[in-house]
């Protein structure tokens, strides 16, 4: 046996944003390997991630027959066949009739070749990709105070010598377990209603009601204020916009912070002296305190926080928001988003279109405008304003989407949908057509992790016979279309050149970053503008990306959820992940050692709460909101708050936890309220 087949390929673990460093063997073994973010630990889905290669995962396109099942067709077939059904839709109905939903784990080449097929290939703006469920509150404010969002602007190292983290809505123990060997010389505080395993093993937590982030961070603000912690001088040289903040601020002492949130004030206190005496200090967020229909405006209030105590664009100290899906920061970089166009660009900047559009060879007047935001374009989907046909990359919204009975109506209704996946998901079951593609290990490709590194993922195996990669079902529809062959490359290496080209000159400018640079180790964090630039591991150390080069604090007040408990609807439902499970749990519901973890949904509930609606620990609960209901195991929790139950979203049919979620959208991300509704518990049977 040889030395590489023994090794193995160095890859990237295929689930979440940290990116943990492994090599995958011929014999589908991994092994953690060295690399900054996981210094070699991996958690139990990165081990197991080899089965998905050998998993029940497609080797044959499938086209629905006559009687309603779906058969297996040759490749020619399957993709005639969906060129022609576009062909049919958009010349009865133009070309908006038909849509693309894109992932946040597919990577930056098939997220900006998808981008380009969608706005060249197809003409139409409606597309959109489901990371607009994941960062797009924490990225809108990063832009609002920055200029520029990239979810931690520094390398994850940098927090190993902190003194002091703040954790809002973060449960990295579960979530991303090597992260938190980052944090051991630091005192946590953890900010999350569950007393979550982070939580537990925390110096403090803060536990708010659901929903009311932004009353603590209000508070927390006001006592910096009044025990003289705010960095005057910081305020002064590097921020504008402290009076308006201070405004509203002034109104939240602790105590009526208390009211709201149910956090001591004694502990608000407590923590922003933990903060602001600290000599190096972090505050980072994550989806839940994003996840709200002021998603926007909460992670606004931890970064007015964070720049009264001076940490943003400080060596030693700063602000972040931990990035979730594997490529949740390239795949929001690079054109999949209704209102993007690559580098970070806005698709209605008539400068940033003659650039892309320079590119791809196309006049900018041909490219449409935005589109609707993901929830939006699910919603209007079959309608008479909305498209007539989807086509699915990387991403499963009958188990993911906000009020998913209502999501899995819209695509029922629809005359074309296209799933390209590697497994039957169960938004892949309602296709017409199924194109089975490549996964991680079998394709090369880059990503870039949480903290804006461009990582090569390698392919290390290869895949099965029958399965094509995304990028070869993108030129094979295009190219059926009418476009040119040479216009939708299909080599993962050659799509990245083009998109060096396009991004240039923008915001996240990968123009500097090669392959060859990536392969031979180098550590290329964006914006990377030249080949002998070294790139930016840490952002905004002389200035944000305003022309003043100041942060501005963003004047935001408390409103609360977007609905209300009442006698019905007494409980706040809130939802998030569990270690052994990943998104909407299509992949890792295939690996048998985490379905034996965790096999089914469950509700996390108070036993006196539960006693009330006359449940038991293990018996079946039907938690019920007003858009429907689901049924899951009780699991007892004595540390959970007595006005909180608790559901992961990663179970398909009627444990489906997004079938109780409100779509409620935030105002400026539209990033729906995954994280809080009104809800009750019922005995089911
Ligand atoms: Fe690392 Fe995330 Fe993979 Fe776990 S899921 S091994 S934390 S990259």
């Amino acid at each position: 046996m040889s030395d590489s087949v023994r090794t193995g390929t160095a890859t990237h673990c295929p689930y979440c944003a940290l990116q943990c460093g492994m090599t995958v063997d011929q014999e589908l073994v991994v092994r953690p390997r060295e690399f900054p973010t996981n210094r070699g630990g991996l958690c139990q889905k990165g081990w197991t991630s080899a089965s998905l290669l050998a998993s029940d995962r497609l080797t044959t396109p499938l086209l629905r027959g006559s009687d309603g099942t779906l058969q297996p067709a040759s490749w020619d077939e399957a993709l005639s066949f969906v060129a022609q059904r576009i062909r049919e839709i958009q010349g009865e109905s133009g070309p908006d009739s038909v849509a693309v939903f894109g992932g946040g784990g597919l990577t930056n080449e098939k997220a900006y070749l998808l981008g380009k097929f969608a706005r060249v290939a197809l003409k139409t703006s409606q597309i959109d990709y489901n990371g607009r469920f994941c960062m797009s509150a924490a990225a809108a404010a990063g832009n609002l105070a920055f200029g520029l969002d990239r979810g931690m602007p520094f390398p994850v190292t940098d927090v190993d010598t902190a003194d002091a983290v703040l954790l809002a809505g973060s449960n990295v123990h579960e979530t991303m377990p090597p992260f938190s060997q980052h944090l051991s010389g630091a005192a946590v505080i953890v900010v999350d209603p569950r007393r979550t395993p982070t939580a537990e093993a925390a110096a403090l937590h803060l536990a708010p009601r659901p929903g009311t982030d932004l009353a603590l961070a209000l508070g927390m603000l006001h006592a910096a204020v009044v025990e003289g912690q705010v960095d005057a001088a910081y305020v002064r040289s590097r921020t504008t916009g402290f009076d308006a903040v201070w405004r509203i601020a002034a109104q939240w002492w602790p105590e009526r912070a208390e009211l709201v949130t149910g956090v001591a004030a004694a502990d608000q206190r407590r923590a922003v002296r933990m903060l602001a005496e600290a000599s190096s200090a972090y505050v980072l967020t994550a989806r839940g305190t994003e996840q709200h229909s002021r998603g926007t405006d909460t992670v606004s209030g931890w970064i007015n926080l964070a720049l009264a105590l001076g940490l943003p664009g400080v060596r030693g100290s700063g602000f972040g928001c931990l990035t979730g899906q594997g490529n949740g920061q390239g795949g929001r970089e690079h054109g999949q988003k209704a209102d993007q166009l690559p580098g970070y660009r806005k698709i209605d900047d008539p400068e940033a279109r003659a650039h892309v559009a320079g590119v791809w060879g196309v006049s900018p007047a041909e490219l449409p405008g935005p589109g609707r935001s993901a929830y939006r374009l699910l919603e209007s989907l079959g309608t008479p304003s909305g498209a007539r046909g989807l086509l699915v990359f990387g991403s499963n919204p009958v188990v993911s989407a906000p009020r998913a009975a209502r999501v899995t109506d819209r695509l029922a209704s629809l005359d074309l949908l296209v799933v390209a996946d590697f497994v039957l998901s169960e938004t892949a079951l309602l296709a017409d057509v199924v194109l089975p593609v490549t996964q991680w290990a079998e394709e090369d490709g880059t990503l870039t992790n949480l903290e804006g590194r461009v990582l090569l993922r390698q392919r290390a195996v290869p895949p099965p016979e029958g399965v094509l990669s995304d990028t070869d079902v993108l030129a094979g529809l295009a190219v059926r279309l009418g476009q040119p062959a040479e216009r939708f490359p299909v080599a993962a290496e050659e799509i990245f050149e083009e998109l060096r080209l396009a991004s240039a000159g923008g915001k996240a400018d990968y123009s500097g970053v090669t392959y060859a640079r990536l392969r031979a180790g180098e550590a290329l964090y964006w914006p990377v503008p030249s080949v002998d630039h070294p790139g930016t591991p840490r952002m905004f150390l002389d200035g944000f990306a305003f022309p003043d080069g100041l942060a501005r604090f963003v004047a935001v007040d408390f409103a609360g959820p977007a609905e209300v408990v009442d006698s019905s609807f007494p409980l706040w439902a809130t939802t998030g992940r569990v270690l052994q499970h990943y998104q909407s749990g299509a992949q890792t519901r295939r690996v048998p050692e985490l379905m034996d973890a965790v096999p089914e949904v469950f509700v996390e509930v108070h036993p006196d709460v539960a006693a009330r609606a006359g449940l038991d620990d293990g018996s079946l609960a039907r938690v019920v909101s007003r858009r429907g209901s689901v049924v899951a195991r009780v699991r007892f929790s004595p540390s959970i708050r007595l006005d909180t139950v608790f559901l992961p979203f990663h179970f398909p049919g009627a444990g489906r936890a997004n079938l109780i979620t409100n779509p409620a959208l935030d105002p400026i991300s539209e990033m729906p309220e995954f994280k809080v509704c009104a809800a009750r518990l019922e005995v089911a049977s």
